[in-house]
């Protein structure tokens, strides 16, 4: 089935400054809005979902860290469109044939080019969008899935400990935080934070840590009642993180040495935990597989996410009944998310929309 292909550029305010230990950019997300529509309806002034079947809706958020930008992203996807189109669209809504169409999609993107997993993720989560359109299912129930979560967590981003401590206050409500460190206060920051909130701290070096500091600091985290620790050195410092994880009791959990499936099998016996993002790996149905698979190993699961509107992180809830840990809160860090369908419970769970596809549409 050809496409068009129609993709929007936003440039959204975070709600407060969101600071991490490698990036300097902090005021603003930019993320891609992609959308798919089966041509010959493309055509019609209609656009009617008659004939040729549903659009899909997916996103792209870019990391550069990654080798992703705002360049990169919109020049490659008519190419990885092109490479899916060429791979037959199944006639039958089974979800075993859609997912099995959606697996060969993603080899046949990975086959074109290494990497770029954000510009991937956004055609593969459009036409996941799509297949669960024409099965007549929510995502989650395509792969089977439950429609019952863990609760996500609430991210803070590094500034001035009193700062930090009066958003953590704000966000009391969270059943667990999870701390950006690697600045230069970490010790005094989780000091003022577990002042004002009881639960879980799930603290994130961002790869900001010298191993030295890293030992130094981890009875600290025991004693703030730390839930685990999140790639605390460089990506590429595996001998580095398997030391600090043979002297920690804390779960180290790998987010930037674990971009996709691959990156698994060298993470055993390194690391207790791999954190799985759709814009890392290549999208919903990747994650889907990489989450089946660091399981199969005996990872932890954690499942995040970039600072995506409604559109990324309900493709991510589709599969977050699989992990262990959820911090699922990119479009909450948003100044206002142009996307709506998606709400929390009061229990901070994502509530997954009963609607055909994502079930999340443009705020009108
Ligand atoms: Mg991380």
């Amino acid at each position: 089935m050809p496409f068009s292909l129609a993709v929007t550029p936003l440039r959204l305010a975070f709600r407060d400054p969101f600071r991490i230990a490698r990036s300097l950019e902090d005021r603003f997300a930019e993320t891609f809005i992609v959308e798919l529509r089966p041509q010959a309806a493309a055509r019609s002034s209609a656009a009617s979902d008659a004939g040729d079947g549903p659009s899909g809706l997916g996103e792209a958020f870019p990391d550069p860290y990654f080798g992703e930008n705002t360049v990169t992203v919109p020049a490659l996807l008519p190419g990885l469109l092109a490479v899916a189109e060429s791979v037959d669209e199944p006639r039958e809504t089974a979800p075993e044939a859609l997912l099995a169409w959606l697996e060969r999609v993603s080899v046949a993107m990975d086959a074109h080019i290494g990497g770029h997993g954000a510009a991937k993720a956004a055609i593969d989560i459009a036409l996941h969008d799509r297949a669960a359109k024409r099965a007549g299912l929510p995502l989650h129930a395509l792969f089977g899935l439950p429609a019952e979560l863990p609760p996500t967590d609430f991210t803070l981003g590094i500034d001035a400990p009193a700062v930090v401590a009066e958003r953590a206050a704000r966000a009391a409500h969270f059943p667990a935080l999870k701390i950006k460190v690697g600045g230069p206060s970490d010790l005094e920051t989780l000091e003022a934070v577990r002042a004002v909130y009881s639960g879980p701290i799930r603290v994130d070096a961002n790869t900001g840590w010298q191993p030295e500091e890293g030992a130094r600091l981890v009875p600290e985290l025991v004693r703030l009642g730390v839930e685990l620790i999140e790639q605390p050195f460089p990506r590429q410092q595996l001998a580095q993180l398997r030391w600090l994880q043979e002297r920690s009791p804390l779960p180290i959990v790998a987010d930037e040495s674990a971009i996709t499936i691959e990156d698994l099998d060298g993470l055993v016996g390194v690391v207790a935990g791999v954190n799985v993002k759709l814009m890392k790996c290549g999208g919903v149905g990747a994650a889907y597989r990489m989450l089946r698979r660091a399981r199969a190993l005996g990872f932890k699961l954690f499942l995040g996410c970039m600072e995506e509107t409604s559109v990324g992180i309900a493709a991510s809830a589709a599969v977050a009944s699989l992990v262990d840990w959820v911090d699922l809160d990119g479009n909450l860090l948003l100044a206002a998310d142009p996307y709506t369908g998606l709400e929390l419970d009061d229990a901070c769970r994502w509530r997954l929309p009963a609607a055909p596809g994502l079930g999340v549409s443009r705020r009108s």
